[in-house]
Order: C-alpha cells, then structure tokens, then sequence
C-alpha cells in the first residue's frame, strides 16, 4: 500500500489540505468552540512539514511518532493532544517498518482510535472526531474484508467518514468545548470530526 517515502508525501499533503481547509474547519468551530480549529491543525501540521526533509529515510513507526509529538507540542486546543497520541501510537505500532499493506493500515486505524479514545475519555456518539474515525475504520475493515483494494477500501472509508462527520450535526456534544453549548450545538458539524475526513481523503487521493 505505502512505502517510507509516500508516507512523507501523504503527511505534506494532508498539511497542505489542512492549510486549504483552514479557514472552514476554524467557522465550523465558532458555534460550538473557541473558533480555532482550523489554525491550531495548520500551526502543528506547518511544524510538521518542517521536521519532514530530515525524516525522508527513516522508517514508518519513526516518522509518526515525529510528527505526533509535533502536533503534541504545538497544536494547542484539545486536538493537539488527541491527534498527537493517534499519530505517536500509531508509529510505535508500525516500528521500524519500511512499508505497510492495508491490514497494517487498518490496525494502525484501530490504533489511532483507541489513543483518542483513552486520552480523550470519549467514544462514539459524542460529536467529536472519532465519529467520523471509528465508522471509516468499519466501511474500510468490511470493504476488506469483501476482498476491496486499497483505494477502494478507502474510498469507501471516506464515505463513511463524511456521513459520520455529517451525523455529528444529530448529536449533542458531551465531550470538548462543544460540551458546553448543549444543545445549542444541535445542527453544528463537529470541526474534528470534519478534519479527520480530510486527512483521510488525502490518504485516499494519494493511493
Ligand atoms: P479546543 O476544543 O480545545 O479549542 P480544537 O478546536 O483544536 O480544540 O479541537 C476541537 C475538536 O477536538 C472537536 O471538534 C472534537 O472533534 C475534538 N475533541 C475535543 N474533545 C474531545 C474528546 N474528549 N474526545 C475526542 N475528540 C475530542
Ligand atoms: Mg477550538
């Protein structure tokens, strides 16, 4: 599925639809947040694109977790910490690989989950970016398992992502800012669960 060096090329890119999406995902946050979304991932994903020409040779689980602890350390807002143990676990889980096939894709997904999940003390059904991740990791898991290639397991990943994130504008947010507003936040789409998707259509795009 990806080599080291798409890897590379996968993070530039998402930094720069993060960069692109600034400005939306930091308006979907002003209902329901402090409207800083959008510049907090771009702050962190422009850390990372600095760290990224020194790591072009290193393995996979390396890369992560460099850019993990970037977003940890400069993201700022909740999401710097959840983003940042999704992409630090995931890179301990994929430890000195070169590449990755989609099942080791997969397993990195449940990964990223569970880290979100623990350090944010949330789970689906919150309105919050795992319910964008956790029903992608499903649709991919049984696109799969139904024999799909990489591009189309991720096609349909990113399906499900966007109806999840859609899905969050139903939910009463009980975790995060948006915790706050209530129900107020009702017909809101949550700004993290808005920034998974896009990520992961980079991923997607780039396959
Ligand atoms: P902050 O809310 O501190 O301003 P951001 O605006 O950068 O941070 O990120 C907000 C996003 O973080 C929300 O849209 C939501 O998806 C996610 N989030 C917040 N708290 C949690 C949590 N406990 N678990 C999972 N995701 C969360
Ligand atoms: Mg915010």
């Amino acid at each position: 599925m990806a080599d080291n060096k798409l890897v590379i090329s996968i993070l530039k890119k998402i930094g720069e639809k993060i960069e692109e999406q600034k400005e939306y995902l930091t308006e979907l946050d002003q209902p329901i947040g402090d409207s800083d979304h959008g510049i907090n991932l771009a702050r962190g994903f422009h850390e990372v694109a600095k760290k990224l020409p020194a790591l072009e040779d290193k393995d996979i689980g390396t890369i992560l977790k460099t850019v993990g602890m970037a977003l940890v350390s400069t993201v700022g807002g909740a999401s710097g910490p959840l983003y940042g143990s999704a992409f630090m676990k995931m890179g301990m889980a994929l430890n000195g690989r070169m590449e990755l096939n989609l099942e080791d894709f997969l397993k990195a997904m449940d990964t990223a989950i569970e880290a979100v999940k623990q350090r944010g003390k949330s789970t689906v059904e919150e309105a919050t970016m795992l319910d964008a991740m956790v029903p992608a990791a499903e649709a991919m898991k049984k696109a799969a398992l139904e024999g799909g290639e990489s591009k189309s397991v991720l096609e349909a990943g990113c399906k499900a992502a966007w109806a999840g994130a859609e899905h969050t504008k139903d939910l009463v947010a009980t975790k995060g800012r948006a915790s706050y507003v209530g129900e107020r936040g009702l017909g809101h789409q949550d700004p993290g669960a808005t920034s998974f998707s896009f990520m992961l259509e980079v991923v997607k795009d780039a396959l």
